[in-house]
């Protein structure tokens, strides 16, 4: 099968679903590997859109903000657009039925480390990314010019000329196991396919996050950058048994905000004695520290139990996360493990989200416009995604209509054979442990060389085809970027050498 499309978007979080709605008046294809609207990182975000529309508050306060927490290695022209659009990007969400939340008749505003202002609109207390995927996926929903495919992934981008000029799609498995594969063509395809958090063991991403929207854009030319750059949350909730490979819930910063202290299971405060803001430094010098413990032999814990009873209307989604590994935050500790969360590096793009390769879009987490720098400011990402991917849609539906579909059978994606020499599970599981332990919080220069042979070698034994061979073209990709980033800044740290430390190591 073969279908024609103005646009194709690949991926349906914010930044997928804001092109397609934008894009009104010509054909969009939506092609996501899960549901709309649930599947991807979007769904799970809990503060919420840093918007500066607080009294006192400016987009050039918003702009500042951003610079210094991206170690002013950002695009500045970007940022300063970004934090221009953001009213009118919750305005917009409004419009499409978004219920933020208030204090009486105002848009309520929550503060977030390193915000200047009180400047994160939020809904349902931390429910935030739930409620704007609500609203997307509804507006998608009566929104005649978008076709969705779900359960389906894109395998390869086709092109021509030089040119993208489609998808080929591994379709939703039929009964007898096997999966359709069809392509879809149009002039313009979006990439919007989030984050990598799943090549680490542990990460607050969901399953869908594991960088395959990179290796498909890699393997079709397209420059990539500041790959090294990932930000890591230092309070994920512990895995039950150290190890244990899956998306561990986030336990918001607001916490400590609150008032929660970090301690080891000594009960030693240690953030005091490293950074005068204590539990409320930046989220990487935190990571750090936490990682830093548990690499000493340490388990880290968050002491909630200040907070009282008023967790439970604050904070219902670390509660219901508590809950489900029996853990009452208000008498007990909470375990925590710094974990991989946002990746600021990505497809490189220009302020109008093209690639380097023509025909070839990116938006959102997978992009990279520079607005984070080597750091991204909380509650900055969502914006991003619906400020550039809205004005991609809006820019995309003016551009002429083509109606030629290419010859069909170029570079089309093919089940690869069964019976590979190893199983994808297993070597899976081996490089999410690898980027963990080499390319994580510490990285080593010696250990990241290494880390390289061994990728290669775990490439080498996979079959042609296999889906684990574009996350481990990207696990190689960024521990090659951050070899060359001698210099540490911002979320990436470096140095020649792993130095002696006794304990075990932090797995
Ligand atoms: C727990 C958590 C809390 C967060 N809290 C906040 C917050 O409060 N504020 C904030 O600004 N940011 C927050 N973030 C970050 C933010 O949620 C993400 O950066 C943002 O939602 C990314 O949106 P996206 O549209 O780029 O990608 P995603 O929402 O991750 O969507 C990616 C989409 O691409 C699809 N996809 C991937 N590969 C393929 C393929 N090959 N073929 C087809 N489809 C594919 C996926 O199925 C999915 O639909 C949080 C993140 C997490 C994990």
């Amino acid at each position: 099968m073969a279908e024609q499309f103005d646009v194709i978007v690949v991926g349906s979080g914010v930044a997928g679903l804001s092109t397609a709605l934008a894009a009104r008046g010509v054909r969009v294809a939506v092609v996501t590997r899960g549901v709309i609207g649930l599947d991807g990182a979007s769904a799970w975000a809990q503060g919420g859109i840093a918007a500066a529309i607080g009294p006192g508050d400016s987009p050039a306060q918003h702009a500042l903000d951003t610079l210094k927490a991206g170690c002013r290695r950002n695009h500045k022209a970007a940022v300063r657009w970004m934090a221009e659009s953001a009213p009118d990007v919750v305005r917009w969400l409004v419009d499409i039925g978004a219920e933020f939340d208030h204090i009486g008749a105002n848009l309520a505003l929550a503060r977030e480390a390193a915000h200047s202002f009180p400047r994160i609109v939020h809904a349902g207390g931390d429910a935030s990314g739930a409620e704007v995927m609500r609203a997307l996926r509804s507006a998608v929903e009566l929104a005649s010019h978008i076709k969705v495919f779900e359960r389906s992934q894109v395998r390869e981008l086709i092109k021509l000329n030089q040119s993208v000029v489609g998808v080929a799609v591994q379709g939703a498995a039929r009964a007898d196991g096997e999966a359709e594969a069809f392509e879809l063509y149009a002039p313009h395809v979006v990439m919007a396919t989030g984050g990598i958090g799943q090549l680490f063991l542990n990460t607050t991403n969901p399953p869908e996050c594991d960088g395959s929207g990179l290796a498909l854009a890699h393997r079709a030319s397209a420059e990539l950058n500041d790959l090294e750059y990932i930000q890591f949350h230092p309070t994920a909730l512990a895995p039950q048994q150290p190890g244990q490979g899956e998306q561990l819930p986030l336990i918001t910063e607001a916490l400590r905000g609150a008032g929660a202290r970090l301690v080891n299971e000594q009960g030693q405060r240690f953030m005091l004695s490293l950074h005068e803001a204590a539990e409320l430094a930046p989220r990487d010098i935190l990571a750090r520290a936490v990682w830093t413990q548990m690499e000493r032999g340490h388990q880290v814990y968050l002491d909630a139990r200040m907070i009282g009873d008023a967790i439970r209307q604050r904070f219902p989604t670390v509660v219901r996360s508590c809950q489900q590994r029996q853990i009452d935050p208000r008498s007990e500790l909470i375990p925590v493990v710094p974990a991989a969360h946002y990746h600021m590096g990505g497809i490189k793009v220009d302020l109008h989200s093209m690639s380097t390769v023509p025909g070839l879009y990116a938006v959102g987490e997978v992009a990279c416009t520079g607005v984070h720098g080597a750091n991204r400011l909380a509650s900055n990402s969502m914006l991003e995604g619906v400020a550039f991917g809205r004005a991609l849609g809006e820019r995309l539906a003016r551009m002429p209509k083509t109606a030629r579909i290419p010859p069909v059978g170029l570079g089309i994606w093919r089940e690869p054979n069964k019976g590979a020499p190893i199983s994808e599970a297993m070597v899976f599981a081996r490089l999410r442990q690898l980027m963990w332990s080499t390319a994580g919080l510490m990285r080593y220069e010696d250990a990241l060389e290494s880390a390289v042979d061994q990728l290669q070698l775990l490439e080498r034994r996979c079959l042609a085809g296999a889906k684990v061979l574009d996350q481990l073209l990207v696990g190689r990709l960024l521990v090659s970027a951050a070899r060359k980033r001698t210099e540490s800044i911002g979320a990436h740290s470096i140095q020649p050498r792993r130095p002696q430390v006794s304990g075990q190591a932090a797995a």
